[in-house]
C-alpha cells in the first residue's frame, strides 16, 4: 500500500523552521516510498486561524519546494464530519454538554493536571435535563468510553507499540463552546477520512495520541502508523516559538537564504547556526 502523508498547520501564525522541518519530513517520508503528501489547513479555532496566515503557508512551501497531491483540504468545511462523528459518539451516550467555564474549571479546587492541563473536575457530568440552548461545549466521558472500547488499545509509534492511555486526560472536550470541534476530534477524523496511513509529526503531540487512538475505537476508524519527530530547539534550548522570536520562513526568506540549499541542509540533519535538534 502506499502511504499517504499530510502537513496540518493551524493558520494561527507564520511558519517557522520547526514547521518546515515537520513538513520536510511527512512530504519527504512519501516521496520516498512513491505515495502522496497532503496539505490540509486546520482552521477551526474562530479567535486564532487567519486567512493571511493560510496564504502565507502556501508561499512558504512553495518556496521550500515541498509539493502536495491533490487539493489543499480545510477543516472549516468539514464541519459536518465532525458533526456526524460527534452525534455518534452522542448516540453511545458517550458524551455530555458542558456548560463551565474556564474559570469555574480553575476555581474548581480538586481540578488535577493531566498531560493535557488541567483535567476536568467532572462537574456537569450526569446533569438531569441540561438546558442545550445555553451555550455548551461536549465532552467526552472518559470513564464510559474506556469501558465501551476493548483494552488494551495499541498503535505502531516510531516503530514500537504503545499501549494507548487516555484516561489521565480526564473528559476532554470534543467541541467547543466557540468552535464545533475541538483539535481531537477534527485531526482523528479527518486522518481517516483522508486515507493518512503514516501520520509525521513533531513529539509534541505525541501525548495526543492516546485520545486519538481512543477515538479511532470509539468510532470504528483505522489506526494509522505514527512517526513522532524530535524538535527544533533555539540556542536557549527552548522549543521554537513565535514568542521566543523564532524567525519566521518569510524571514529567512526575504533574508536572502536559498531554499533549496536550506531544505538540503535540514535533509542531512544539519540546522541553521543557533538551532539544534530535541530528543525524539
Ligand atoms: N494543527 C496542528 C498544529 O499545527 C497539528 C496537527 C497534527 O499534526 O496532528 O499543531
Amino acid at each position: 500500500m502506499q502511504p499517504v502523508t499530510r502537513f496540518a498547520p493551524s493558520p494561527t501564525g507564520r511558519l517557522h523552521l520547526g514547521h518546515a522541518y515537520s513538513a520536510l519530513l511527512a512530504h519527504d517520508f512519501a516521496r520516498a516510498r512513491d505515495g502522496a503528501f497532503l496539505l490540509r489547513i486546520e482552521d477551526i479555532d474562530p479567535g486564532r486561524a487567519r486567512a493571511e496566515h493560510v496564504d502565507a503557508i502556501f508561499g512558504d512551501l512553495i518556496w521550500l519546494g515541498l509539493e502536495w497531491d491533490g487539493e489543499v483540504t480545510y477543516q472549516s468545511e468539514r464541519l459536518p464530519l465532525y458533526a456526524d462523528a460527534l452525534e455518534r459518539l452522542r448516540a453511545a451516550g458517550l458524551v455530555y454538554p458542558c456548560f463551565c467555564t474556564r474559570a469555574d474549571i480553575a476555581a474548581s479546587a480538586s481540578a488535577p493536571h493531566g498531560p493535557g492541563g488541567a483535567v476536568y473536575p467532572g462537574t456537569c457530568r450526569g446533569l438531569a435535563g441540561p438546558d442545550l440552548s445555553l451555550p455548551h461545549a461536549w465532552r467526552l466521558d472518559m470513564a464510559a468510553a474506556l469501558a465501551s472500547v476493548a483494552t488494551p488499545l495499541a498503535w505502531i509509534g516510531n516503530g514500537v507499540e504503545v499501549i494507548a492511555e487516555p484516561a489521565a486526560f480526564g473528559d476532554v472536550v470534543l467541541a467547543r463552546k466557540d468552535a464545533p470541534a475541538s483539535y481531537h476530534l477534527a485531526v482523528t477524523v479527518d486522518d481517516a477520512a483522508q486515507g493518512v496511513t503514516d501520520i509525521v509529526r513533531g513529539r509534541d503531540l505525541f501525548a495526543a495520541t492516546h485520545v486519538h487512538r481512543l477515538l479511532q475505537a470509539l468510532l470504528g476508524l483505522p489506526v494509522p502508523v505514527y512517526h513522532h519527530h524530535a524538535l527544533l530547539t533555539d540556542a536557549q534550548g527552548r522549543r521554537l516559538a513565535k514568542r521566543h522570536g523564532a524567525p519566521a520562513i518569510a524571514d529567512l526568506r526575504t533574508g536572502g537564504a536559498d531554499p533549496a540549499e536550506l531544505v538540503a541542509s535540514l535533509r542531512r540533519g544539519e540546522l541553521p547556526t543557533g538551532y539544534s535538534l530535541g530528543d525524539a
